[in-house]
């Protein structure tokens, strides 16, 4: 890959995904693709090339392609599981009507394509532990409805076409840098807010409820790494599972507790939320990524603890 658009490059991931892949391939070559009202700021507009790219807009993604001479493109624009399930058709036309754009600009200039799946691809039938890679996928969600056909779309794309589609099921990413865009597992990024600035945190997860999370540092690893993987190790392309951690929020409370003994925590359970949760996996058998392509994350609950909670005072307590 020398040249990459970014699409949704101001979100939660993409505003640390350009960053990183500046940083690998050089300012130049990384286009931060930005909607009008979510402009990039910063470090992110003022280190490299930035374009208006509404995801739907197929000429406007054919433009940027051929203007930079594209060849791999990181499609994160999307709407999240909560926000998602209250505006489901414009979900499903960010996500599906937009892949298909991304797909066959991709098919006409030969591009990569990377375009994440989720935890939310899964649903109540799906065995809750250890889920296996290839397993029954019949989310409740229309987020996880939109994923499934993510997965399917952009491996139907790499079989009939031989594009080289390939994508993570992302498990709830945990960051310091931008806050998270309404998903479900939001919860374990804002309590390490509420702890470092001395509130009492309100948690709208039960006890009890495990879901598979991830430091954004590994998130952004398995990202760059899977798309540089050897193509002839891959067996799958789209949706490979992969995972660091899974906790309980009253797990993810005694880690922060350990290093800021006065923090509190109650709860005050969301429905949505929690009905969401319910229907998501428990941990993730993330072996085949492992295999194909030497997954291995390097943060868990302890050491992401210490790195979140000394960032956030950095910045924050500033
Ligand atoms: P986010 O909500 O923070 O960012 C989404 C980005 O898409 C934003 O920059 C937004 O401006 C942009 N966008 C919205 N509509 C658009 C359009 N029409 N055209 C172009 N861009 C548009 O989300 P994120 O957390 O950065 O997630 C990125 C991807 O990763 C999504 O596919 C999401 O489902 C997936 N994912 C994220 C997580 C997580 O915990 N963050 C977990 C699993 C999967």
């Amino acid at each position: 890959m020398k040249n990459i658009l970014v699409i949704g490059a101001t979100g939660q991931i993409g505003s640390e995904l350009t960053m990183k892949l500046r940083s690998i391939y050089g300012n130049d070559h990384v286009v931060a693709g930005y909607i009008v009202g979510a402009e990039p700021k910063g470090e992110l507009a003022e280190s490299g090339p930035a374009e208006v790219c509404d995801v739907t807009d197929g000429e406007a993604i054919e433009r940027i392609v051929t203007k930079y001479n594209i060849d791999a493109i990181y499609n994160l624009a999307a709407l999240l599981s909560v926000v998602a399930e209250h505006k489901p058709l414009l979900a499903w036309h960010i996500g599906i009507d937009g892949l298909i754009k991304v797909l066959e600009v991709a098919r006409q200039h030969n591009c990569f394509v990377f375009t994440p799946s989720s935890i939310g691809s899964f649903g109540p039938e799906t065995p809750a532990d250890q889920t296996p890679q290839d397993t029954i996928q019949r989310p409740r969600t229309i987020y996880g409805v939109s994923k499934v056909t993510t997965e399917l779309l952009s491996d139907y794309y790499h079989r009939k076409y031989g594009i080289e589609t390939r994508s993570v099921r992302f498990p709830g990413l945990i960051s310091n840098v931008t806050p998270p865009g309404g998903g479900t597992t939001d919860y374990a990024v804002d309590i390490y807010y509420s702890a470092v600035r001395g509130e009492k945190f309100v948690c709208p997860i039960a006890q009890g409820t495990y879901m598979d999370m991830m430091y954004m540092p590994d998130a952004l690893n398995a990202c760059v790494q899977l798309m540089e993987a050897d193509a002839s190790r891959l067996v799958h392309y789209n949706g490979f599972n992969i995972a660091s951690m899974s906790f309980a929020p009253e797990e993810i409370f005694a880690a922060i507790k350990k290093y800021r003994p006065a923090f509190e925590m109650e709860y005050n359970v969301d429905p949505l939320k929690q009905s969401i949760a319910n229907s998501w996996p428990n941990s993730l058998d993330d072996s085949a990524a492992r295999t194909e392509w030497d997954w291995k994350p390097s943060f868990d609950l302890d050491t992401m603890t210490q790195d979140m909670l000394e960032k956030l005072s950095a910045r924050l307590l500033k």
